[in-house]
């Protein structure tokens, strides 16, 4: 099957084409509506087109796209793809699976807006133009959240009255639930295990993180909440944190809610306590003696092994914990250190194999570790090609 991945952003749009699940072209449409609006197309490993060009609107960048695509020999007519797949950020309680999109699903993206105010709307006028430019095909929407709709109430309510979660819908959604579900597939299949009896901690670790307790296959509590800044230690996120803290600066300082909220998403986590927040260069700080550096380092490191912690209390039985994203799978010793000193908890690294770098997802677990350990490169893409092909096939 040849499916369309779309991922649309406020200013950009990625996308990719699978034929099954080989993605043979990808695309970045970027600073739309900006003076240096432009677009780029890597066909097998080549990039093929790379120009700043006028993109007014996303049906324009689309457009400019799809002419490429067919100029390029990728599809004769744009109604050929059997499906289009479209990342959505928020799904709500609407939401447990990948879904073909009809007017009730439109509209029930566009009432989560409140709760992603700034990516649902861009999902949707994604959603809106290749209606148009490929009317005769399907339109899937793939949730960030929708894996984590398994989580049991006790573990997604906030202790908040009552009502700001019946009238509010306040409570933990969980973000980054494709690549979780993904790199379990993969572990499952590298244990040789059914996927419904796989017990896993899995660790996204990009610019965002987060962890997941997956029981039976099933997400059962994940570290982001009712938006993606609670839990680990992020980039610029603060992740988990005394929420009176809040309180406290607002009175002191005076800050408003917009200042707080700019504070606690974008000038905290790693890039507060050091100034940076590329882990490449925070390593090469602490490497030449930067306290601080190092402080931030250690700070999210033993925010991981809490949470290792508290779910493999949940779980009772782990059978591995996986390292994915762009720390997860390329920084050995965020590996190494956040894995330390937790034999009690049947975890223990082969150092050797941490270390070595490889692109391919593999054990890095000593022999006799009774949790396996797994780097695995996710693919959230790839994901959505393959929810996207299921949800068609089903459909017809
Ligand atoms: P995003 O969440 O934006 O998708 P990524 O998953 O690409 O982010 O991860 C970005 C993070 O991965 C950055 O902090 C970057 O420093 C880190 N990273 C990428 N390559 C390496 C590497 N070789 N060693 C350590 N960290 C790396």
């Amino acid at each position: 099957m040849k499916i369309l991945v779309l991922n649309s952003g406020s200013s950009s749009v990625k996308f990719q084409v699978f034929e099954d699940d080989i993605s043979f072209v990808s695309g970045l449409i970027e600073q739309i509506g900006e003076e240096n609006s432009a677009i780029s197309i890597i066909l097998r490993d080549e990039k093929v087109v790379d120009k700043q060009i006028e993109i007014k609107s996303h049906f324009d960048g689309l457009q400019i796209a799809a002419n490429y695509l067919l100029e390029l020999g990728v599809v004769k007519d744009l109604n050929e793809f059997d499906g289009i797949g479209h990342r959505v950020v928020h799904g709500g309680e609407y939401f447990n699976k990948a879904m073909l999109v009809t007017d009730d699903v439109i509209e029930k993206i566009e009432s989560l807006q409140p709760l992603a105010p700034l990516h649902n709307p861009a999902h949707l006028d994604g959603i809106r133009v290749t209606k148009k430019l490929n009317p005769l095909v399907p339109n899937v929407v793939v949730f960030d959240t929708a894996f984590h709709q398994s989580i049991p109430a006790h573990a997604y309510m906030y202790a908040l009255p009552y009502k700001f979660y019946e009238e509010d819908g306040v409570r933990k959604y969980g973000f980054h639930g494709t690549s979780h579900h993904f790199v379990a597939k993969v572990a499952a299949r590298m244990l040789q295990k059914d996927i419904n009896s796989l017990n896993a901690i899995t660790l996204h670790l990009g610019n965002g993180g987060s962890v997941t307790a997956i029981e039976n296959g099933k997400s059962i509590d994940t570290s982001m909440g009712l938006t993606p800044l609670e839990g680990l230690i992020m980039g610029t996120r603060s992740g988990d944190l005394d929420p009176a803290i809040l309180f406290y600066l607002s009175r002191k300082k005076g800050y408003d809610i917009n200042e707080l909220d700019k504070i606690l998403n974008k000038q905290s986590g790693l890039k507060g306590i050091c100034g940076a927040n590329d882990m490449r260069e925070i390593h090469s700080m602490a490497e030449s003696g930067d306290k601080k550096a190092q402080l931030a380092l250690d700070m999210f490191y033993y925010r991981i092994k809490k949470y290792i912690g508290s779910y493999s209390a949940i779980l009772g039985r782990v059978d591995c914990i996986v390292f994915t994203g762009g720390i997860g799978e390329n920084d050995d010793i965020a590996r190494l250190e956040s894995c330390h000193n937790l034999e009690n908890l049947g975890i223990k690294l082969n150092v050797e194999e941490n270390a070595l770098r490889k692109k391919v997802a593999r054990e890095i677990s000593s022999d006799d570790s009774l949790v396996k350990v797994f780097v695995i490169p996710t693919n959230e893409e790839l994901e959505i090609a393959l929810q996207t092909q299921e949800v068609v096939k089903n459909s017809r």
